[in-house]
């Protein structure tokens, strides 16, 4: 198929405290960013690969990482401030076609070709965009974070955290970006931006696997899964 994929890779990734880009911090050898490239690689739904870096990285560095990952085609472009700016910079780099768009955190580096395919083949009418998710398991609480007080229990039945890939079409994001105002209107992911201009939006089960690293030791977990076979095509 003649799908699209950005692949956001340009935040600081500050909470990693790893002094580097948060997407370019090794993952058993490899970037994190080559993780998720090759991934979409080698999704039958995706034709092509953006990937947004940051706007004063060494892009012929990341341009070298990808060539020795058999990933020689993938388009380079700077990000922005924030990760909506990037993805519109990432929208912007894209070809002419006018087919489906997968948005992906680079920082999701164990995301499968089968769960990029399983969305993408969700993305149809009425839906104006698709992405994996998963209900959440634990208890939550409403805190006033002032003095970390408990406000209230909420109740989890019916939430789900949202993983990436987000997938559209490429005038419904381009749309739904461009009514985009200010940073000050920032949103953390794209199905956000949908929902504020009235789209539908529907989640699909994602992977388990397919974890954010932020912290740490959310590197030690996907190191642990990629260990246990995680990220490999379940096919
Ligand atoms: O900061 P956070 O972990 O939520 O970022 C999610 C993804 O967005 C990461 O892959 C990060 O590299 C990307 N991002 C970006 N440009 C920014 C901020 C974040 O591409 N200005």
């Amino acid at each position: 198929m003649d799908g699209t994929a950005i692949i956001v890779a340009a935040g600081a990734g500050e909470r990693l405290e790893a002094g580097t880009p948060k997407a370019f911090v090794e993952l058993a050898g490899e970037p994190l960013v080559v993780h998720a490239a090759r991934a979409f690689a080698r999704a039958q739904s995706i034709a092509e690969i953006v990937v947004v870096v940051p706007a004063h990285c060494d892009a012929d560095r990341v341009a070298g990482w990808l060539r020795d990952a058999g990933l020689p085609d993938a388009v380079l472009c700077p990000g922005g401030e924030t990760r909506q700016e990037s993805v519109s910079r990432g929208l912007e780099s894209c070809g002419a076609g006018d087919g489906v768009v997968a948005v992906h955190d680079a920082a999701r580096p164990l995301v499968t070709p089968r769960l990029i395919d399983r969305t993408v083949a969700a993305l149809m009418p009425p839906w104006d965009a698709v992405a994996p998710g998963l209900a959440v398991t634990d208890t939550l609480k409403l805190v006033d974070t002032t003095r970390n007080s408990v406000l209230r229990t909420v109740d989890r039945r019916g939430v789900w955290t949202v993983q990436t890939p987000q997938v559209f079409s490429r005038v419904t994001l381009a749309r739904v970006h461009a009514r985009v105002a200010s940073a000050a209107d920032a949103a953390t992911d794209d199905l956000s931006l949908v929902e504020r201009a009235g789209g539908r939006v529907r989640l699909i089960e994602g992977e388990r696997s397919n974890v954010k690293v932020t912290y740490p030791d959310d590197l030690a977990h996907a190191a642990a899964l990629l260990a246990g076979g995680a990220g490999r095509d379940a096919r």
